[in-house]
């Protein structure tokens, strides 16, 4: 699955979740914390394939799923440039020093593993939409 489907394909998954979340009343807050991992896993075990693990991404006490994957985070599926011959696919737009450029064969992917400014409750709060779509369309590059 390229980026473009699974962003595709999680911007329903959360828009379900959210309206229904709307739908009992939970304002801005109240969503915020539902979207915690502890939360997540036990009442919306599809929404991430690591909740049946119990395993998180990225390995931090208080982790926010709601802004997965990230704003920052930068791709095209067709290519963005090319680096010394290998073709770059994703970035990161404000240069973490927590995240890197993977170079896989002849091909560059932005690799946030060791990142977890997306998942930070204040760093929720502070980029915060209802509509997930809306806040990840800048990442098109
Ligand atoms: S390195 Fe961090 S800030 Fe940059 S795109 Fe990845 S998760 Fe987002």
């Amino acid at each position: 699955m390229g980026y473009s489907d699974w962003v595709e394909n999680h911007a329903m998954k959360h828009k379900k979740i959210v309206e229904k979340l709307v739908s009992q009343g939970l304002e801005k807050a109240a969503i915020i914390e539902y979207f915690d991992f502890e939360n997540m896993k036990e009442k919306e075990i599809d929404f991430c394939p690591l909740y049946a693990k119990n395993k998180k991404c990225h390995e931090m006490e208080s982790l926010n799923c709601y802004l997965c994957s990230c704003p920052n985070f930068r791709f095209n599926d067709e290519g963005i440039k090319k680096v010394e011959g290998k073709t770059q696919f994703s970035f990161c737009d404000i240069a973490s020093k927590d995240g890197r450029q993977g170079i896989y064969g002849e091909k560059i992917h932005q690799d946030c593993s060791g990142c977890g400014v997306p998942h930070h409750r204040s760093y929720v709060e502070k980029n915060f939409d209802l509509d997930w779509a809306k806040i990840m369309r800048v990442c098109k590059a």
